[in-house]
C-alpha cells in the first residue's frame, strides 16, 4: 500500500516537472515572440508616421506654392496635383475648396461627382476638419470616412493663406489601403495588422489562420491630432523562426518518463512482494515435505511392523526347527555321557552351537527388520540375497497354505546399492498381496523372477490370483486404498512401497487380468 503511494508521488512529481518545464519554454517562447511583435509593431508605427509625414509634406509644397503665386491657374494646379498623386501614390484624390467652403477643383477630373457626393455625405467630419485647420492655420486630419469603392479613408485639410488672406483649402483625400499597401511595401512588413480609428476599423490585413487571441499588441499611433490604433500579431515567419517543438517534447518525454519511472518502481516492488511472499509459501512448502517425510517414515514402520505379525507364523516355524534339534541334543547329551560316548557329546554340542547360530542369525534379521530404517544409508548387497531373504519370512507360509512358490533369478546377478531392509519391506509386501489373492484360487501360484536389463535390475512378482478389477487398478496405489476386510488391509502396503521404489530412481507398474492373475514390475537402477 505504501509503495502505491510512493509510485504515485513519483508520478505526481514527474508530472509536474514537465508541466512546469512545458510552462516555463512555452513563456519563454511568448516573450521572444511578444519581444519580435514589439519592435515589428514600433517599426510600423515609426514608418506609417514618417509615410504619412512626407506625403503630407509635399501636400504642404503644393500649399506653399498656391501662397507664393498668389493663386494658381486651374491647369497648372491640375498639371500639379497629377504629377503629385503619380508621384505619392497613398492618394485617392485632391480638391480646392474655396474660402466659402465651396469644391471647386478636383483632380482626377473623373471622380469630380464622386468627391463632392462624398465630402457632402460627411460634411460634419470634413467641416470639423475645414474649421480646425483653418483655425490652427496648419494640417488637419478628418475622422476616417467611407470612400465609394476603396473602403476606409480620410481628409487631410491645409487651409491656403496667400498673402496672409484665407483663400481656401487644399483637401488630399486618402485611401487606407492605398496608403498602408505603400507603407508595408516600403518596410517589407509581413505581420498581420488592424487599424482602428474611434473603435472602428479602418484598415485590416490579418490572414485567416491567425489566432487573433495570441501575442496580440496593441500600438497608440497620434497623427495631426487624432489618435489611431494599431494591432499587430506574429507573422507566419516570425512563428517558425521562435516556435520550436522542444517545449512539446519537454511535456511529452516528462510525461513518459515519470510514468515509466513511476510503474517501473512499482512493479519492482510488487515483484520483491511476490518473491518474499514466495520464499515465505517455499519455506511452509520445506517444513511441509519435511513433515510429510517424517509421517511417511512413520508410517513406512508402522506398515513393517504390521508385516512383521504377518511373518510371526513364519519366524516361529524357523525358530521352532533349531529349537528342535538343541533339544533333541541335550536331552541326548546326558546318555551319550553315561555310555561314554565322548565323540557324540562333542557332536551334540557342535549340532546345539550350529542351531543357535543360525536363531540368532534369524533373531537379528527380524531385529533388523522391525527398527526404523529410513535413516540408514544405502548399502551394496548381492541382488539374489535381497530376494531370497525376502521370500525366506514367507515360505514357510506358503507352503502351508499350499501355494507353488516359483523361483526364477538368473544367474551372476550384480550387486545393488539400495536401503536393504526398505527394498525387502517392499518384495515382502507384494508377497503378500499375492499370497492373499490365491488364496482362494484353484491354481495357487507365487512367483518372483528377477533378471538385469541395461542398467537395471528388474524383479516381477506374479500370481495366478483374482486378479485387479479395472475400476480399482487406477487407485490400488493410493493410500488407504483396500479391499480385504477390516483388521487385515490397511490399504498402505503399496503406496508406501510406491514411495520407497520412487526414493531409490526407480519405477513400479502393474500389470493385472480378472480371474488369471496379476504381476508387479519392480525396477531399480543398478549404479
Ligand atoms: P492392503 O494389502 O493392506 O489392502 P495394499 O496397498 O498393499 O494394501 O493393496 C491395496 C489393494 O490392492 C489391495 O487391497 C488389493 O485390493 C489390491 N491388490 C494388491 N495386490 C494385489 C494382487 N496381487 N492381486 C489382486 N489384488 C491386489
Amino acid at each position: 500500500m505504501k509503495y502505491q503511494i510512493i509510485a504515485g508521488i513519483i508520478l505526481s512529481l514527474g508530472a509536474a516537472l514537465s508541466v512546469g518545464s512545458w510552462h516555463y519554454l512555452k513563456r519563454y517562447e511568448n516573450q521572444v515572440i511578444g519581444s519580435e511583435v514589439a519592435s515589428q509593431s514600433h517599426n510600423i508605427a515609426k514608418v506609417i508616421k514618417v509615410q504619412l509625414t512626407e506625403q503630407v509634406q509635399s501636400l504642404k509644397r503644393m500649399a506653399k506654392r498656391w501662397e507664393y503665386n498668389n493663386g494658381t491657374p486651374f491647369d497648372q494646379w491640375l498639371f500639379d496635383a497629377m504629377n503629385f498623386m503619380t508621384y505619392e501614390q497613398a492618394y485617392h484624390s485632391l480638391a480646392w475648396v474655396d474660402k466659402y467652403n465651396q469644391i471647386q477643383w478636383v483632380a482626377p477630373i473623373r471622380q469630380v461627382s464622386e468627391v463632392k457626393k462624398l465630402l457632402s455625405e460627411v460634411s460634419q467630419y470634413h467641416n470639423n476638419a475645414l474649421a480646425q485647420a483653418k483655425q490652427s492655420q496648419t494640417v488637419a486630419i478628418s475622422q476616417s470616412l467611407e470612400l465609394a469603392q476603396d473602403g476606409k479613408g480620410f481628409v487631410v485639410v491645409l487651409p491656403l493663406f496667400p498673402k496672409g488672406e484665407f483663400d481656401g483649402y487644399l483637401i488630399g483625400i486618402f485611401s487606407f489601403n492605398q496608403l498602408m499597401s505603400v507603407i508595408l511595401e516600403t518596410g517589407h512588413f509581413d505581420t498581420p495588422i488592424t487599424m482602428m480609428e474611434a473603435g472602428q476599423i479602418v484598415y485590416q490585413q490579418v490572414p485567416e489562420n491567425t489566432r487573433v487571441d495570441q501575442n496580440m499588441l496593441q500600438t497608440k499611433l497620434p497623427v495631426f491630432g487624432r489618435q489611431w490604433e494599431i494591432y499587430n500579431w506574429p507573422s507566419q515567419s516570425v512563428l517558425s523562426r521562435s516556435k520550436s517543438l522542444l517545449p512539446a517534447m519537454v511535456l511529452t518525454f516528462g510525461l513518459c518518463i515519470s510514468f515509466l519511472l513511476s510503474f517501473s518502481f512499482y512493479f519492482a516492488r510488487q515483484v520483491e512482494r511476490k518473491k518474499h511472499e514466495l520464499e515465505m509459501k517455499n519455506e511452509e512448502l520445506r517444513l511441509k515435505n519435511k513433515e510429510i517425510a517424517n509421517t511417511q517414515s512413520q508410517l513406512v514402520h508402522s506398515t513393517k511392523l504390521a508385516s512383521l505379525g504377518e511373518m510371526a507364523t513364519g519366524i516361529a516355524h524357523e525358530l521352532n526347527q533349531p529349537l528342535q534339534v538343541i533339544s533333541m541334543n541335550a536331552e541326548m547329551g546326558p546318555e551319550f555321557l553315561a555310555q561314554n560316548k565322548t565323540n557324540r557329546v562333542v557332536k551334540s554340542f557342535t549340532d546345539i552351537m550350529q542351531q543357535v547360530d543360525r536363531a540368532q542369525s534369524i533373531i537379528k534379521q527380524l531385529r533388523c527388520f522391525g527398527r526404523d530404517s529410513a535413516h540408514d544409508e544405502h548399502q551394496s548387497i548381492s541382488s539374489e540375497e535381497l530376494i531370497k531373504s525376502s521370500l525366506m519370512f514367507l515360505k514357510r507360509q506358503f507352503t502351508s497354505k499350499n501355494i507353488e512358490v516359483r523361483e526364477n533369478i538368473a544367474p551372476a546377478l550384480p550387486q545393488i546399492k539400495c536401503n536393504k531392509v526398505q527394498i525387502e519391506q517392499v518384495l515382502l509386501n507384494l508377497l503378500v498381496n499375492a499370497r492373499d489373492a490365491v488364496e482362494n484360487s484353484e491354481v495357487k501360484v507365487v512367483g518372483i523372477k528377477a533378471f538385469q536389463k541395461d542398467r537395471r535390475l528388474l524383479i516381477e512378482v506374479y500370481d495366478s490370483g483374482s486378479g485387479i478389477p479395472s475400476d480399482a487398478i487406477d487407485r490400488i496405489f493410493d493410500p488407504f486404498f483396500t479391499t480385504k476386510e477390516v483388521g487385515k488391509g490397511t490399504g498402505l502396503g503399496l503406496s508406501i512401497s510406491h514411495a520407497i521404489i520412487e526414493q531409490h530412481g526407480g519405477d513400479i507398474s502393474v500389470e493385472s487380468e480378472q480371474g488369471k492373475g496379476t504381476q508387479f514390475l519392480v525396477q531399480l537402477p543398478l549404479n
